[in-house]
């Protein structure tokens, strides 16, 4: 049996069918749908091993963590969240269990469970799972940490789930220790504070990442203030050790590769400004890579792509946009569509334009992708500390100027992000919606239903979805359809807006 068994909850163990859309349905409430359905169709779950418990695929935090202990003498599996069980036994020193959003505090998980009352289903899964992580430590003994983005919402009581060390930040450095000082009984509480690693010392994967994601660069350094503070630095990858990522990811049998950094385009950037021929060399060759037949993005920045301007077509023939796929999606930060509160909370963002530009600069964004066949899913952040009843007007205005180009916009309520520098300011919840707010989510609802019909038709026709599959779609995208219609009237103060914009269902 393996010395060390790495898991996550339930959620973060599906590929949700690879799509950029469909993997904000992890942050759905419990009991909008029923359990049967969201597990089969929205978070199908990543295959794995009957016997062993082994999963194939595994998120990419997962995966470093794995192929570090495995670079310091460790045996390591990664197990499914369903059967943990089949991979610990008396020889198991620690169990290391990665999560994103553990208690559901995350951005988009706070906004769709305000509406509801009722947790998401990542709260759910992480506390049943560590429900029975628990039972096997009575048994067995072994010790258990725990790591990944979402460690900050159970820093204050991590214990409670029988966690013995939490490991903050990046964990490479720091996780072999944690482990060794297991071996040798210690069982905390602490918390253990990783440090940003030199890309040189991070290890090769040596299993596959779900949807073949690759990293190719960490951290970001334009410093908005709710951000995590591990974005401090930005730090690229060298292309040999992208490569031998993604050799791992073709040598078990892919041929999906997701390059992914907080912005792929500032790859080996200095500063704000791109090195778009580094740039374009890493699409390339990654894309030339025997065995690599498609090649997608996680994100972008806005800014990025402005002083990218006309060269996102050669990143597009690359990737084949048009021949290959009908488009491609990629994840954008529009944040607000107001320069004050850009000025106030993320003027980095916008550079090197100057904050007044912003609504310019993202409509120009939009602009360029979609004339090269990109179409960006962006997020606001309703609620940011300060913002006045002008500014969400502003967003809304944005939202106008944005109407035509084909995308995804989602809106999120602020979240005070642990140790980030607007941590001490205050959740924003749905009862915290004004008018202007409810104008703002309508007329991203109304910005969706418009290009959700149209990206689904490319996308289906392009992956062959049946009828059958595209009448579910249909009937899905009609119940959902109802249910935001009794949501939005529940909470609205504004029926008209409601009805204007939704429909009388
Ligand atoms: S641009 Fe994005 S990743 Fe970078 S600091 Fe701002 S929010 Fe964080």
């Amino acid at each position: 049996m393996p010395e060390v068994v790495l898991t996550m909850d339930r959620t973060l163990a599906s590929n949700y069918h690879g799509g950029m859309f469909m993997g904000f349905s992890a942050c759905v409430p419990k009991g909008i749908i029923p359990d049967w359905l969201y597990f089969t169709v929205f978070c199908p779950s990543v295959d794995y091993d009957k016997e062993t418990g082994e999963v194939e695929e595994a998120p990419l935090g997962v995966r470093r963590i794995e192929a570090q202990l495995r670079r310091e003498g460790y045996d390591v599996i990664v197990a499914h969240p369903d059967a943990v069980e089949r991979a610990v036994d008396e020889d198991t020193i620690a169990v290391g269990v990665s999560e994103i959003d553990p208690q559901g505090m995350g951005p988009a998980t706070t906004t769709f469970t305000s509406f509801s009352g009722k947790p998401a289903y990542m709260k759910i899964c992480f506390e049943e799972l560590m429900r029975r992580i628990r039972r096997l430590k009575r048994e067995y003994d072994f010790g258990v940490f725990m790591g990944g983005p979402g460690v900050w919402q159970v820093e204050d009581r991590f214990p409670e789930f029988g966690v013995d060390f939490l490991i903050k930040g990046e964990g490479e450095y720091v996780v072999g220790d944690v482990v060794r000082r297991i071996e040798d009984g210690d069982r905390g509480p602490e918390v253990v504070k990783g440090r940003p690693v030199d890309p040189e010392d991070i290890p090769t994967l040596v299993n596959p990442t779900i949807n073949g994601i690759v990293e190719v660069a960490r951290g970001c350094g334009r410093g908005c203030k709710f951000c995590s503070p591990d974005m401090r630095e930005l730090r690229s990858f060298p292309l040999s050790k992208i490569l031998k990522d993604v050799e791992t990811i073709v040598r078990s049998g892919k041929s999906k590769v997701l390059l992914h950094a907080e912005d792929v385009l500032r790859y080996k950037a200095d500063g704000v400004r791109p090195n778009v021929d580094a740039v374009i060399e890493l699409f390339s060759t990654v894309a030339e890579h025997p065995g690599v037949e498609d090649v997608s993005v996680s994100h972008v920045a806005l800014s990025t792509v402005c002083l990218f301007d006309e060269r996102m077509g050669e990143l597009s023939d690359i990737i084949g946009v048009g021949t290959r796929v009908p488009w491609v999606g990629v994840q954008v930060g529009v944040e607000t569509g107001s320069p004050r509160l850009m000025a106030e909370h993320m003027p980095g963002k916008v550079a090197p334009f100057k904050v007044e530009e912003w609504p310019d600069v993202v409509e120009q964004a939009f602009g360029i992708l979609n004339d090269h066949g990109w179409v960006p899913c962006g997020t606001l952040i309703l609620g940011l500390p300060g913002e006045t009843e002008d500014d969400v007007m502003k967003t809304a205005e944005l939202l106008d100027r944005l109407r035509d180009y084909k995308s995804f916009i989602v809106p999120l309520f602020f979240v005070p992000i642990g140790d980030s520098r607007l941590s001490d300011h205050e959740f924003f919840t749905a009862d915290k919606l004004t008018e202007a707010h409810w104008e703002v989510i309508l007329r991203c609802v109304d910005h969706d239903l418009k290009w959700l019909p149209t990206l689904y038709g490319e996308y289906a026709r392009a992956v062959g979805h049946s009828p059958l599959i595209k009448l579910v779609i249909r009937l899905l995208a009609w119940y959902g359809r109802r249910k935001l219609l009794k949501s939005a009237l529940k909470h609205c103060p504004n029926e008209e807006l409601v009805y204007s914009i939704l429909g009388s269902g």
